[in-house]
Parts: C-alpha cells; structure tokens; sequence
C-alpha cells in the first residue's frame, strides 16, 4: 500500500488562489484590504520568524498587515491595552498575539481580551467553548487547518478511534473536541499517559503534537491508519517516525509540508472570513 500524502503546500496554495479574489472582493467593497495586527513582545528569534511568514502570507494575497512590537517588558496590562485598541479599530479585522509571551505576562488573560470577532488565530477561551459545542467561531488555526486538510483528501472521520497525542489549549485539546464532533472516537494522550505504544496500535487516525522528535515510533502505528504530524523540529523531522510508514499506512501528512501550510492558510482563511462578516 502506497499512502495518500496529505500535502498542506498544494491545499494552501489552491486555497490562496480563491483567497486572491475574496480580498480583491473586500477591497471593492471597502475601500481597504483585509487587515491583520500581529503583536510580537519580545525578540524571541523563532517568534520574529513565525510572525513574517505570517506578514508574507498576507501579502501573498493581497491582505494588509500591521506589525505591532512590543518591548519584552509589556506588563499585561499594558498588552491588554493594545489589544482593547485593536478590537475598536474599524480598519483591523484579526488579531494574532504570537505565543509565547514573555514571562510575566498573563498569556491567557491576554487572548482572553481579543475579541470574538477578531479572533482568527482561534486562541479565545469563549472561541473553544463555542466550536467544542459545535456552534460557527474561528477554530484555533492548526487544529483547524488538519480539519480542512483531511477533508480536502475527503477522509471521513465519524466511527474512527482517534489517538490525539498531546492536549495543550492552542493544538491537542481543540484538536479533540474537532474531532469528536466529526463523530470520531477519541482518546486523549498527554504526559501522564500509561501505555502509549498499546493506545496508539488501536487507532485508526494518530494526530502527534507533542512538541518531541519522532517520539512516537512507527512500530506503535497499525497498519492502514492516517497520520497526522503537527510537531516541527529545527532538523525538520516531526513528532512521528515517518520514514517507515509511508508504504503501509493509509495516509500521512509530510514534515514539512504538511500541517504547517495549513496553519497559515487558515489564518487567513479565517481573517477574510472576518472581514467578509463586517462587510
Ligand atoms: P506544548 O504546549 O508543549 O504541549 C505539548 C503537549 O504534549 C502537552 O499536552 C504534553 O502533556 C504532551 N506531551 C509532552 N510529552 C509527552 C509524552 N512523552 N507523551 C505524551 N504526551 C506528551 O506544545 P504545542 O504548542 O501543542 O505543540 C506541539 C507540537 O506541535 C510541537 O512540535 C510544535 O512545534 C508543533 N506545532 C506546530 C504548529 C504548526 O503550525 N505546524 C503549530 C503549533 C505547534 P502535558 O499536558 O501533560 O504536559
């Protein structure tokens, strides 16, 4: 068997093409582009980085981008002073806090004070409740963005046993709830899971997002199962051994190119969208 390669660059640029027109479509209608305030505090490299590919992915098609630094001394208050003034900008239609933040800021208190509607990287706790209940809000972006990946390829999910292997707010728990809404079976794995390898030999779809280097071995995945790797490590491997499986597993995203594509492709899905609703 020859696994179908779940490839986010292909679904991402297809996706971008449509997204070209919505902005041209907004800008009409406007008078101005869709419009993204990223915030980055700090200078954590890795961030600085995430944040200009998510800049350029904007310009890609056609959308605005603010960039907002902060000193890596912002208090939270400060930072949710800022955010308060981006929610009642007219002109900004997304926020996107770029995680993580410093220390001594209250990361949670500070996505908590994005708004429902600007919410397009999907970090809001009111945002969880509303897409675990089944209700329409923006989705945390990369959990969303492996949702619209499977369904590109058509995977069904309902009656499947999924093994979601991490559960932190922006990746693992949301992923759970995504799933199980598609009428999935899903286990939950975290740091304090017993018997991983036994767990993940009975699913039918593993989701790896655990943040390791290939921790989860490819002797552990049943054959015939679909993969899903959202882990990225600087000598660009996954949280999954791929290697061996592409010949006996049903389907299995690349590292890159996989589920990172998808990630921003869905943030600026979900930013158009947002400019789409205030049209
Ligand atoms: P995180 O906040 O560090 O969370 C890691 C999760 O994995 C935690 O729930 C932790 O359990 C669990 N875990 C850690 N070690 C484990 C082990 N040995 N066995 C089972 N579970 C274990 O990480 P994250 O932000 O969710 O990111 C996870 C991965 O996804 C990373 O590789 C990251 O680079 C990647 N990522 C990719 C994208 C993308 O766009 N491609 C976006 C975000 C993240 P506890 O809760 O018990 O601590």
């Amino acid at each position: 068997m020859s696994a179908i390669l779940l490839d986010g660059t292909l679904v991402a640029k297809q996706t971008e093409q449509q997204l070209i027109n919505r902005v041209k479509s907004i800008r009409l209608k406007n008078g101005y582009p869709p419009t993204l305030a990223t915030i980055l505090v700090g200078s954590d490299l890795a961030s600085k980085t995430y944040v200009r590919m998510k800049q350029n992915a904007c310009r890609r098609i056609g959308m605005e981008s603010v960039a907002i630094e902060l000193p890596a001394t912002t208090t939270t208050e400060e930072l949710k002073e800022k955010i308060f003034s981006l929610n009642s900008n007219k002109s900004c239609h997304g926020i996107l806090l770029q995680h993580p933040v410093p220390r001594q800021i209250n990361e949670r208190l500070c996505f908590d004070a994005i708004s429902l509607q600007k919410d397009v990287d999907g970090v809001t706790c009111l945002g969880f409740g509303k897409m675990s209940m089944g209700q329409r809000t923006f989705g945390s972006a990369t959990p969303r963005g492996i949702m619209r990946l499977l369904a590109a390829y058509d995977i069904k999910l309902a009656g499947m046993h999924a093994v979601v292997v991490g559960r932190s707010p922006i990746l693992g728990k949301p992923m759970s709830m995504m799933i199980l809404n598609e009428d999935a079976t899903v286990t939950v794995c975290h740091s304090k899971t017993k018997n991983l390898p036994e767990i993940i030999q009975s699913a039918d779809l593993i989701v790896g997002a655990l943040g390791r280097p290939e921790y989860i071995k490819a002797s552990w995945i049943p054959d015939g199962a679909v993969v899903i790797d959202a882990g990225f490590h600087p000598n660009g491997c996954g949280d999954i051994e791929l290697g061996p499986l592409y010949d006996r597993v049903a389907a299995i995203t690349p590292v890159p190119g996989g589920v990172g594509p998808m990630t921003i492709n869905t943030l600026l899905l979900q930013s158009v969208i947002a400019a789409e609703q205030k049209l």
